[in-house]
């Protein structure tokens, strides 16, 4: 039956940035589908391995910060999920940052943390979970893209560079790991009210003009990227690659 394959009972998925906002209303989609959650990041996510835990599912916390690991380190947290949680299906790259300046004057730094975290943390984490699910056939890799991965945006060079690159990356894997029965793929939230937001919510006029932009009349909640993330976690999604679900409430079809 066709919601079986949407089951993740027995699967084991690792989450970046799982502790709040879209990471953690990913982890939980992925809980309440029957999965066990290895939570990367660098904050303690008490509130997520809760969730999960409440619904029968396994929380394994997995420190690290994602701008300073290297891809050691990065081997080291996919090995530690996969000898604790016994094995390793799914990996969702959701943790990011976002430095808002001119690009005239965007700092070098922000750069350097923006690229660090939103893309080679990516990378990096692709080929450690990759290495494993190459070898076993199957795997799904889920990686956080952005309306700013198909526009330019005011202010976030760096964001913007990040996120196209995502894409690329994504589809670049795909094409190398699909015939291997791993699929990657990209989601692309709309405007979702979170912190990564906050700065822009806290301005009105900013706020209404986006809020104006969205067909859908409102801002996303992380809750409305459940449903994206199950399908693409799971069997539902075999035939998936390469692809970037769009889940924006109709913003890039204004
Ligand atoms: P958020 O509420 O700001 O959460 C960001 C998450 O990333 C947090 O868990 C944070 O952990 C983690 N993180 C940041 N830097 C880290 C580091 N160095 N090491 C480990 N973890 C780190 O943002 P969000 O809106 O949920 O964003 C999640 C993803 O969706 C990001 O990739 C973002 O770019 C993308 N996205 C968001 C929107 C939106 O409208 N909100 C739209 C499109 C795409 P800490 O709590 O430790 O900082």
């Amino acid at each position: 039956m066709v919601l079986d394959a949407f089951r993740l009972d027995g699967r084991v998925a690792l989450v970046t940035g799982a502790n709040r906002g879209i990471g953690r209303a990913v982890a939980t989609a992925l809980a309440q589908a029957g999965a066990d959650l290895a939570l990367l990041g660098r904050t303690d996510p008490a509130e997520t391995v809760a969730v999960v835990e409440a619904l029968g599912r396994r929380a394994l916390v997995v420190p690290g910060d994602l701008a300073t690991a290297g891809p050691d380190q990065f081997a080291d947290a996919v090995e530690s999920a996969v000898a604790e949680l016994g094995r390793l299906d799914i990996l969702v790259n959701n943790a990011g940052i976002i430095r808002r300046a001119a690009a005239v004057t965007h700092p070098p730094q922000d750069w350097a943390a923006v690229l660090r975290v939103d893309l080679d943390a990516v990378f990096h984490l692709c080929q450690a979970a990759g290495r494993i699910m190459l070898d076993q056939g199957h795997g799904k890799i889920i990686n956080i893209a952005s309306m700013l991965s198909y526009q330019g945006g005011v202010r976030v060079p760096s964001y913007t560079a990040a996120k196209h690159a995502v894409v690329g990356l994504t589809r670049a894997l795909a094409n190398e790991w699909a015939a291997h029965g791993v699929n990657v793929n990209a989601i692309a939230p709309g405007y979702m009210a979170t912190d990564n937001t906050a700065a822009l919510r806290a301005d009105p006029d900013r706020e209404r003009a986006i809020r104006d932009r969205i067909p859908a009349g409102r801002w996303g909640d992380p809750e409305d990227l459940m449903g994206a993330a199950v399908f693409l976690a799971s069997d539902a999604a075999r035939y998936v690659h390469g692809a970037v679900l769009a889940v924006d409430g109709g913003w890039l079809a204004r």
